[in-house]
Order: structure tokens, then C-alpha cells, then sequence
């Protein structure tokens, strides 16, 4: 793993993993081992690099915002014990961890596309189809997608790029019974949270979820975190103009220093660490997004 837990220790919790973005802690010994302490770090990946340089503030919003997405989405169980003092979580995460029911994770990035753009656009440039499924001709880079469409990948090996697969790539993986289920709870979270996200002048053009399998109560769950800029697309509705990029609430102006001449990247080696100005713009757009969905002010 290339990149440190920002709490190597934490009282009562042993690290265990680290993700591109999120640590992942077990209860020390002799704590309860159905349950894990995810903790959303201020790292930022883009073009499949974990940059040197840290957004303050941005796991705070990612915590925040999937608890309250959580809260929305009632009825679909999730992974969420707690996320307070009370339920555990150390004095040192406060804010941007969660106590969660420890899940098998499927092997399989969720995602539901409303909106045709990204790896879908690639394809369809390619191929016509989004992993395999076939589009009418003449689309461009923002069509919507009516219905909304269910477009797995394969979750890839850490630094390589997650590589779309078709529906019956994702049955011989996990088996007929839980990729209906993978593909009906995808389709029905994206579903609700874009009308939820449509009345805050927000479109949700794509949106991934990572879901496992609850030991303890056989229940296809919800995990990692849900609806926030890292996992999804969001797009100012009133901005929206298909057959073109729209200006998306996430990492924009870090990709677009990282390919301007002024970074000096050449793609190859370890990106460069961030100017000043391009960090706090992007912890602007993290706090917007959560702001303006959530419709409270981030203290
Ligand atoms: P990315 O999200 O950027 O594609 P990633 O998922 O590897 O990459 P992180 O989100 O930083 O990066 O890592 C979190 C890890 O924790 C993921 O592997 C995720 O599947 C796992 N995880 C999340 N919630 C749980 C849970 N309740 N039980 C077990 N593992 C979990
Ligand atoms: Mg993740």
C-alpha cells in the first residue's frame, strides 16, 4: 500500500487497511470482531494516483454526507452502527468516522448511469453499447439515459484503472440470485436519490455503490460511503448542456491543473503537490456539494 493511515493509532482500534481514500480499523483485541471503524481520510485521487497533497476538510464532507444520504435512503439496510462518542468512535476521527457492521464485500463497483459520460461515453464511442448493453446511435457526451442504466466493473488492482463488465460477467462472479439484487438495489438508490438531488437543482448523472454480504443477518447491504462527490457525478441542473463536459462538483479543477502546462506533469511519474488556490477551490465545491444537498451549512 502506497499511502499511510493519517492515525496509525487509535485508541481501542488496529489499522488494517487503507483504500485510495478510507482506513479501515478493527476493535483491538478482544473487541467485537462483526464490527470495523471506517475513517474517510482528506486524500484525493485523481487519474488513478493518491496525490501528495491533502484537501482539508474533504472527509469530514464525505462522512457527512453518506450519513445523511444513509438517513434517505430508509429502508435499504446499510453498514452505519454509529458515528458519534457515544458509539466509540475515538476523539481524533470525530466527524469523519463511522462505526459499521463488518460486510463481505462483493468484488463488483456498483454503478447506475442516468447520463451518458466518462468510461460510458468511451465505450459507446467505441462499441455503441455501455458495458455490452446496446444504445441508440447518435448519443453525445451528457444524453440522458432513459431508463437509467445498471453498468458494473471489476474492481481493479490498486493503480490500475476499474474496467466495466457486463451484467453476465457480474452473474459468474457472485451468482444469479445476488446480481438481481446487486442490480435492483443499484437502480433503486440512484433512482431515489436523483428526485432528491433534481429538487435541490442537482442532477445526478452516475453514481457507484460498494455493497457486501452481512454475516449476521444475510442481508445484501449497503456500504463505504454513498452519494458523495468521490462515488458520483453531480452536475448544477441549470448549467446542463449536452455535447459537451459539464462542470461536475468533485475533483474538476484538480484534473484540469493536473493536464494544464502549468503543473508540468507528464503523466508517468507521481504527480506534483497542488497550489494553495487549487486546494481551497476544491474544498469549496466538496462543501457546496454537501451544502446545497443537504440544504445545512457545514461548521
Ligand atoms: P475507490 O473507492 O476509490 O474505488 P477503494 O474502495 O479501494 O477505492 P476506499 O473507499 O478508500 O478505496 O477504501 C475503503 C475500503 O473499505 C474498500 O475496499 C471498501 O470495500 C471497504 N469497506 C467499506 N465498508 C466496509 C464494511 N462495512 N466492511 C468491510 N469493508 C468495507
Ligand atoms: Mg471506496
Amino acid at each position: 500500500m502506497p499511502w499511510r493511515p493519517a492515525h496509525p493509532e487509535l485508541p481501542g482500534w488496529k489499522h488494517v487497511y487503507s483504500g485510495k481514500v478510507r482506513d479501515l480499523y478493527e476493535p483491538a483485541d478482544g473487541g467485537d470482531p462483526d464490527v470495523v471503524l471506517v475513517v474517510a481520510s482528506d486524500r484525493i485521487s485523481a487519474y488513478d494516483h493518491v496525490l501528495a497533497t491533502e484537501i482539508p476538510d474533504k472527509g469530514r464532507v464525505l462522512t457527512q454526507l453518506s450519513l445523511w444520504w444513509f438517513e434517505q435512503l430508509a429502508g435499504v439496510p446499510n453498514h452505519v452502527l454509529g458515528s458519534d462518542a457515544a458509539a466509540g468512535v475515538p476523539e481524533a476521527v470525530a466527524g469523519r468516522a463511522m462505526i459499521c457492521r463488518r460486510l463481505e464485500m462483493y468484488p463488483i463497483e456498483c454503478i447506475a448511469r442516468g447520463y451518458l459520460t466518462g468510461s460510458g461515453l468511451l465505450e459507446y464511442r467505441a462499441s455503441g453499447t455501455v458495458c455490452s448493453l446496446p444504445l441508440p446511435e447518435g448519443l453525445v457526451d451528457g444524453s440522458r439515459l432513459e431508463p437509467a442504466l445498471f453498468t458494473p466493473s471489476a474492481k481493479a488492482e490498486v493503480g490500475e484503472h476499474d474496467e466495466n463488465i457486463s451484467y453476465d460477467a457480474v452473474v459468474m462472479a457472485v451468482g444469479d440470485d445476488a446480481a438481481a439484487q446487486l442490480r435492483s438495489l443499484t437502480l433503486d438508490i440512484y433512482a431515489r436519490a436523483e428526485g432528491i438531488a433534481r429538487e435541490r437543482g442537482i442532477l445526478l448523472a452516475d453514481t457507484k455503490v460498494e455493497v457486501g454480504l452481512d454475516p449476521l443477518t444475510g442481508l445484501i447491504t449497503l456500504g463505504d460511503e454513498v452519494l458523495t462527490p468521490d462515488s458520483s457525478r453531480f452536475w448544477d441542473a441549470s448549467l446542463y448542456s449536452p455535447g459537451q463536459a459539464q462542470p461536475s462538483f468533485d475533483k474538476q479543477f484538480v484534473r484540469d491543473w493536473l493536464t494544464s502546462d502549468a503543473s508540468g506533469w507528464d503523466r508517468s511519474s507521481a504527480p506534483p503537490p497542488l497550489p494553495d488556490d487549487v486546494v481551497e477551490r476544491t474544498r469549496g465545491r466538496y462543501v457546496e456539494a454537501y451544502e446545497r444537498l443537504t440544504g445545512r451549512s457545514f461548521a
